[in-house]
């Protein structure tokens, strides 16, 4: 064979290789406030699985609702809990309004940028039953027909739908969300969360919020979630939700579930820097961190602000490296927790 031909050969095989390899990670993009920055508000992530499985994760305050240009398509909706911050009682009057850490939002009832959302896509809802069927009759009032079930409750969830479905768990339980004609599945999974699921007044009815009104008391949308995802290249997220440290991050996600990547949740209210490290370096050990919901304008020009909070957590972060989740740039993860592209 001549040489040339024999290098063509190669070069074929070798570009074919990284291409695949390529295709095999999953793309992660933050979609928040501001382009390219760490927001005050910013709370909703896409995770795009190589088969093509795209889910929406705690759409929030930080997107324009269903019009969104940056959502595309989006097969799942996931919701950790019922808080406005992350069901979505606001929205962004437009992107990159306001301040980073004081975002321009109008409001989003009686609907929520969830429900909008996962009714103009045809979304399954993957989340626990109260909220689940919450969202579920928001989409009803949106679309003017009843939310059927994904199938049966052990039934895989094919994608993409033609109608948005509920596909509801218990804490703890899993659906496994297939791409249509892929091999391999995606699967969903509730993990405990220590925080609470009240849900915003300004999205109740005027009957429920009289009710609630005298005794200053709120509405509980069952427990709050963390999620596992399984995804088909290996890679195992563990997307904390708001929380508390808890002992379920040790022995549940790390443990039981092997978590590669996590996708922390940093609230004031929550976790101290040092409790969030803990998590990180102890209690979940993931190849890699990326570091969400941080109630600050957390970077500027897209890089962190050394006096910001969650430069002190990263500082604190030993052995894996921290991922401010900056709007609109897409990492790419492979199996093995470790960012392949865009970090
Ligand atoms: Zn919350
Ligand atoms: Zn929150």
């Amino acid at each position: 064979m001549h040489p040339a031909h024999a290098y063509s050969i190669i070069f074929v095989a070798l570009t074919t290789a990284c291409s695949v390899a390529l295709a095999q990670n999953v793309k992660i993009t933050p979609l928040g406030s501001h382009a390219g920055e760490l927001c005050s508000r910013d709370r909703a992530t896409i995770f795009e699985d190589p088969t093509g499985v795209r889910i929406l994760y705690d759409a929030g305050q930080s997107v324009l609702g269903a019009d969104d240009p940056r959502l595309g398509r989006i097969d799942v909706v996931i919701l950790s809990h019922a808080h406005g911050d992350h069901l979505g009682d606001m929205k962004m009057k437009a992107l990159d309004a306001g301040a980073c850490d004081n975002p321009q939002v109008v409001s989003a009832a009686p609907n929520s940028t969830t429900a909008e959302i996962a009714a103009a896509k045809n979304s399954a809802i993957i989340m626990v039953v109260p909220l689940a069927n919450f969202v579920g009759r928001k989409i009803e009032t949106i679309r003017g027909k009843p939310t059927a079930a994904c199938g049966s409750p052990d039934a895989e969830v094919a994608v993409p739908s033609t109608a948005p479905c509920l596909a509801t768990v218990q804490t703890g339980g899993t659906r496994v969300v297939r791409a249509s004609g892929a091999s391999k599945a995606v699967e969903v999974t509730t993990v405990p969360a220590a925080h609470d699921s009240t849900v915003p007044v300004a999205l109740l009815s005027e009957a429920e919020r009289k009710e609630l009104e005298p005794d200053n008391v709120s509405l509980t949308l069952g427990p709050p979630s963390g999620y596992v995802i399984h995804f088909t290249n290996g890679l195992t997220a563990y997307l904390s939700g708001d929380t508390g440290i808890h002992a379920d991050m040790q022995t549940v996600v790390h443990d039981f579930y092997k978590a590669n990547l996590m996708e922390l949740n940093f609230g004031q209210s929550a976790l101290t820097p040092e409790a969030a490290a803990y998590v990180a370096n102890t209690l979940v050990q993931p190849a890699s961190v990326i570091i969400n919901h941080v109630n600050e304008g957390a970077t500027s020009g897209g890089k962190l602000r050394p006096t910001s909070r969650t430069a002190a957590f990263i500082a604190l972060v030993k052995g894996r490296p921290v991922y401010p989740a900056l709007s609109g740039k897409t990492m790419e993860f492979d199996g093995a927790g470790k960012c392949a592209a865009g970090c």
